[in-house]
């Protein structure tokens, strides 16, 4: 076993850890574990374990279900809420692989993230990627079911006495700092109960596995406290929705960024304008993989700071991109603010990666920032702009990956097919719902 491995084995004698969790995720980005005792460790690094892939969202047929799973010793960590005197719990995120062929899986989210990264090797670049995920947090009621009451009534970066979740999400953050997570900064955000932790950048892999992570531990913690995290895009109507605004940029081999450039206007190189036109131009397919859900598109609507149209900026907040200031060259990067945090975060960058290197290929041009206010234009005005509109529905969206090639090769012909078979599902479930506004608007009228 490698110096990596050893140092995990000797961890876990250090810590007393009895258990491992095994993680990895479905397609729909829902985190999947397998326990095992922590004296299995070492076979699960030498061996994998072996687990059956067929009771798994859109991984499997069932006569093809044996599946393995080989831990990344590199993502080993102690779960803080599961800590006691002499005991305690770890987790690490596996690689999944196939048993018949001994190859990957290609229906392993995170190997369809590792693809793009190659893919990205190739052309000379390595990816860094950053999120800022926005999520609620509501009381439960006396059966400890979720409700859509929140504990305090703050609003964006109000301190205490209002802010009285501060306490949980301080406990949150002492959390992930204990797994290892760099906090660049946490705040309450515009809507009350709404609250969102930024960590810092880091290569994509890793931060897809953040995210994973962070929505476990922000469930986990909070749930302590008697209180339910939800990264549900638009839990509340007509107030803002959580999003999940994700930076990227690209290094050079020799540790450039190469999305910099010192002459631009705007500080960008023409590799991040032909990036940036990449997801411009594949935008609408790319919204199928970040918004995944029906209630997604709750969010993208005009007036809560959510995008709706296809542009970028470099000042308003109403863009699909943004392109945030910079104090460093490190630091130029592009802002796409459409992802929502119920998106499977490895498929999300991965598409996102895609698109932008599709970009850079075919020297797409980049159009012009647009620096007004967008949700004001009228539709002649955005004609004239020639700027087109997001899906406004998960129907329009699984369409849009499916009539868009570069995007739906992405996912690989494992997982693509798998996604949009269940999400035209999830669709026409919710098609033929009725919901309570119906119930409200017409029961009595006519
Ligand atoms: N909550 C907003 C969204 O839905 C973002 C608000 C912000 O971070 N400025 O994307
Ligand atoms: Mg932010
Ligand atoms: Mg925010
Ligand atoms: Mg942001």
């Amino acid at each position: 076993i490698s110096e990596t491995e050893q140092a995990v084995l000797d961890e876990i004698e250090r810590k007393d850890v009895d258990f491992l969790r095994l993680q990895f995720t479905d397609i729909l980005g829902t985190v999947k574990n397998v326990s095992v005792p922590a004296r299995q460790a070492e076979k699960a690094f030498s061996e994998g374990i072996y687990f059956d892939g067929s009771s798994i969202e859109g991984f499997v047929r069932i006569q093809e279900s044996d599946m393995r799973l080989v831990p990344d010793p590199e993502t080993f960590a102690v779960l803080p809420w599961r800590q006691k005197d002499d005991s305690a719990a770890a987790r690490m995120i596996c690689d999944v692989y196939d048993t018949s062929s001994g190859e990957p899986f290609e229906g392993d989210p995170r190997r369809v993230l590792k693809n793009a990264l190659e893919r990205a090797e190739e052309m000379g670049y390595t990816v860094n990627a950053a999120p800022e995920p926005e999520f609620f947090l509501f009381e439960e009621d006396d059966e400890g079911r979720a409700t859509t009451k929140t504990a305090d009534h703050g609003g964006y970066f109000d301190l205490a006495p209002k802010d009285l979740a501060s306490d949980v999400r301080r406990d949150i953050i002492y959390g992930l700092e204990e797994m290892d997570f760099e906090i660049e900064a946490s705040h309450h955000e515009v809507a009350r109960g709404q609250h969102e932790i930024n960590f810092e950048y880091d290569d994509a892999l890793t931060t897809a596995d953040n995210v994973a992570t962070f929505r476990t531990v922000v469930r986990a913690i909070a749930a302590q406290h008697g209180q339910h995290a939800t990264f549900m895009p638009k839990p509340i109507p007509k107030i803002n929705g959580s999003g999940m605004h994700t930076h990227l940029s690209l290094f050079t081999e020799d540790g450039e960024n190469a999305f910099h450039d010192d002459d631009d206007e705007f500080n960008l190189s023409d590799t991040a304008r032909s990036f940036l036109a990449g997801v411009l131009e594949h935008a609408p397919a790319i919204t199928a993989i970040a918004n995944p859900t029906v209630n997604s598109y709750k969010r993208l609507v005009p007036g809560y700071e959510a995008p709706v149209y296809v542009a970028w900026s470099d000042r308003n907040r109403s863009a699909l991109i943004r392109r945030p200031a910079a104090r460093v060259p490190a630091a130029s990067r592009i802002e796409l603010r459409s992802p929502d945090p119920s998106c499977n975060p490895y498929l999300a960058i991965a598409v996102m990666i895609h698109a932008g290197l599709e970009g850079i290929e075919r020297d797409l041009e980049c159009p012009d920032p647009v620096r007004e206010n967008i949700y004001e234009f009228d539709e002649a005005k955005r004609e004239e702009y020639g700027i087109d509109t997001l899906p406004t529905n998960l129907g329009e969206a699984v369409d849009a990956l499916e009539e868009d090639p570069v995007i739906y090769e992405a996912l690989g012909e494992h997982v693509a097919p798998k996604f949009v078979e269940a999400k035209s599902q999830e669709f026409e479930e919710y098609l033929v719902d009725v919901s309570q506004w119906e119930l409200d608007r017409y029961l009595e009228t006519f």
